[in-house]
């Protein structure tokens, strides 16, 4: 155990007061400190806490102080701080006195707590160096929201191999849910699910472009693949999985007029392509649309698409008006929880996405145990099958149905399908429960 930890800790709240959490990452600082102050050094500790609705300052504060139990549990002699609070900052190291009765008891636990150790400092950097924190309370306001647990602490040894946190979608990572956490939970106001399949087809869509195959000059609709994308309905509220290159041909057909909120697999093109034309939505709801989806492919759709993530436009001027938002857990959109779900594509980790019973999980190269935990109880799986041969990142069609063997939903679709397969032809072959998806498909959900 560390004698010298660094220790970053935020507090959110949105509103002021509002919903509100504490975060903070413990650093193990013996080797080389410097590094140990990096941005992005790796915690030896994490705190993501929801205190319920409160004030900024108070949300500040109780991060310090869970940081530094948690410092104290992990046996630390020398402690530095590192808070974004300028205020918090100053009181703690006495030069400016505690005027706010609800900080007062924080503080005096704070500074107790700080005397146990042999020696501590605590400086101010800026929020944004200060990002691991900051991500872990809101991560916690969010959870909790979504029907989570309140507060989890990652201690060293709790998460396996001396890979204590920032790790949850390690393939190593054992497949336990936090106890009470239900994947299935649909949230507070989910209403009646409906899923239709927007496009079924690979990358290049079916048919491919100047191909004579079976598939490609079949005369069976359900042949022609445009780009995999699903529109989910539950009251009035729409959401878009995927926005790949046909999406305006899909949102004609589908005489879509509303969305809520679009939710990324990933960022490969046959998934983005179509972000361009999410600007008629902007339109109709008159501001911003929330696109969710992992950290790693948020940051380089929001890179590519740089015009269409510009947070300064005050009114609808024909670009794309898109926010972007980290899926780091769950979240809700219109009282639907949604659950993301591990999946590999090309050995990257990607994002499916869960909501009550139903699941869609798109470019599966294969999906592990922290994946497959949050998989079970499904009414309705709709997943990738390229073809039958293998393919570097996708499974095949084998390889899905052996998944589907083991989730064991009620019912499966397989989807993002190459022109190797003709839909008749693999209908014929699939077994009980398990179905070829094809553009146009409408599957309901009960939860
Ligand atoms: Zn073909
Ligand atoms: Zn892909």
């Amino acid at each position: 155990m560390p004698r010298r930890v660094v220790i970053r800790a935020d507090g959110a709240a949105r509103g002021n007061p509002g919903p509100s959490s504490a975060g903070a990452v413990v650093i193990d600082a013996d080797g080389d400190p410097a590094a140990a102050r990096r941005p992005d050094a790796r915690p030896l500790a994490t705190v993501s806490d929801y205190l319920g609705r409160g004030t900024n300052n108070v949300a500040e504060y109780t991060a310090v102080v869970r940081a530094l139990e948690v410092a104290a549990r992990l046996g630390a002699r020398e402690v530095e701080l590192i808070l974004d609070s300028n205020l918090v900052v100053e009181q703690l190291a006495g030069r400016w006195r505690v005027k706010d009765a609800k900080l007062a008891p924080l503080h005096a636990r704070a500074t107790a707590l700080l005397r146990g150790f042999d020696t501590w400092s605590a400086r101010q950097e800026p929020r944004a160096r200060n990002h691991a924190a900051d991500a872990l309370a809101n991560e916690a306001i969010d959870r909790a929201l979504a029907g989570g647990s309140a507060s989890v602490v990652r201690m060293p040894g709790e998460a396996g191999e001396g890979s204590p946190a920032e790790e949850p979608r390690s393939r190593a990572a054992a497949p336990e849910l936090e106890p009470g956490f239900d994947p299935g939970d649909a949230g507070p106001d989910p209403g009646e699910l409906t899923v239709t399949i927007l496009g079924s087809g690979t990358s290049g869509g079916v048919p491919r472009i100047a191909c004579g195959c079976p598939t490609c000059t079949s005369a069976d609709p359900r042949d022609s693949r445009s780009r995999a994308s699903a529109l989910l309905a539950f009251g009035p509220h729409r959401v878009l999985i995927d926005a790949g290159p046909d999406l305006r041909a899909q949102a004609l057909r589908e005489g879509l007029d509303r969305l809520d909120a679009v939710l990324l697999t990933h960022e490969h093109a046959d998934a983005v392509g179509g972000l361009d034309d999410l600007r008629r939505f902007n339109e109709l709801r008159g501001g911003y649309l929330d696109v969710r989806t992992v950290p790693e492919s948020l940051a380089i759709v929001v890179d590519r698409f740089r015009y269409a993530f510009d947070p300064g436009q005050s009114r609808f001027a024909g670009l794309p008006m898109l926010r972007p938002v980290e899926v780091a857990g769950p979240f809700l959109v219109g009282g639907r929880r949604f659950v993301p779900v591990p999946v590999i594509h090309g050995e990257r980790v990607i994002a499916g996405y869960r909501t009550g019973g139903f699941a869609y999980c798109s470019d599966v190269q294969r999906i592990d145990p922290d994946g497959r935990v949050l998989l079970r109880g499904l009414d309705t799986l709709v997943v990738s099958a390229l073809r039958d041969i293998p393919h570097p990142t996708h499974q095949t069609v084998e390889e899905a149905l052996a998944l589907i063997a083991d989730l064991r939903p009620r019912r499966a679709v397989l989807t993002h399908l190459d022109h190797d397969l003709t839909h008749a032809g693999l209908e014929r072959r699939l077994p009980p429960g398990v179905e070829v998806a094809w553009d146009g498909l409408r599957l309901a959900v009960p939860r």
